[in-house]
């Protein structure tokens, strides 16, 4: 089962990725958290996509396809991707590569969110620099302030979620990402799911999107 989260930056995308690939048994791929970490491991790829990640541009698309194609393992092809494709190149190309392996998309859930409500939610939010665990500081601040509540790691603020740069991620994502809906919903297997709201209660309506697709598929 392959299913693909789309949704602005600060639609909840990470945090629902993480819930979901456990609850069906997906294995969780995030483009942003892979070229973060290999920033922050300063591998050639890393360097790379230094640049492109902190002033909230997209990764050349060639880097990510290849990126992508080269993680996934076609003899388990179960996978929830967050944050890839992120443009139509990107949709074309993963489509051309999953028919190449006798696959498909199965779905693809779109997290909208008004755009006044991403950029409070991108501004706030604070992530830990050794573990990676998400915050913010207005709905989920850690228990001590600048602190995670997980290992004690220094909560900082990412490069890319000050105002200058969530701007710019935001006409990226209008510009770029948001044709995607369209795309898919011409596929079949678009659906959409309003993100505002608690985490626990997002999370819900998408299982019950992931449900009411299993069961569809159960009946073909
Ligand atoms: P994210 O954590 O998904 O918001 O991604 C953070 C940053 O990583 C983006 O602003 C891009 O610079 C880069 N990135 C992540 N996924 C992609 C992708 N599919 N294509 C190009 N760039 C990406």
């Amino acid at each position: 089962m392959i299913i693909i989260l789309v949704g602005a930056p600060g639609s909840g995308k990470g945090t629902q990725a993480k819930q979901l690939s456990e609850r069906y048994g997906l294995a969780h791929l995030s483009t942003g958290d892979i070229f973060r970490g290999e920033m922050a491991a300063k591998t050639p790829l890393g360097e790379k996509a230094a640049a492109y990640v902190k002033s909230g541009q997209l990764v050349p698309d060639n880097i990510v396809t290849e990126m992508v194609a080269g993680r996934m393992d076609p003899a388990s092809p179960k996978y929830l991707l967050d944050g890839f494709p992120r443009n139509l190149e990107q949709a074309h190309s993963f489509s051309k590569d999953l028919a190449s392996m006798g696959l498909a998309v199965d779905l693809v859930v779109y997290l909208s969110l008004p755009e006044a409500e991403v950029v409070k939610r991108l501004t706030s939010r604070r992530v830990c620099a050794k573990c990676g665990e998400v915050f913010n500081l207005l709905s989920m601040p850690p228990k001590a302030p600048g602190k995670c509540d997980k290992c004690g790691g220094a909560v900082v603020q990412r490069d890319d979620d000050t105002q200058a740069t969530v701007t710019r991620r935001l006409l990226v994502f209008r510009d770029l990402t948001e044709p995607l809906v369209a795309y898919y919903r011409a596929e079949g297997v678009l659906r959409q799911v309003d993100a505002a709201g608690a985490m626990g209660d997002v999370t819900k309506k998408v299982a019950a999107v992931i449900d009411g697709h299993l069961a569809e598929s159960k009946k073909k």
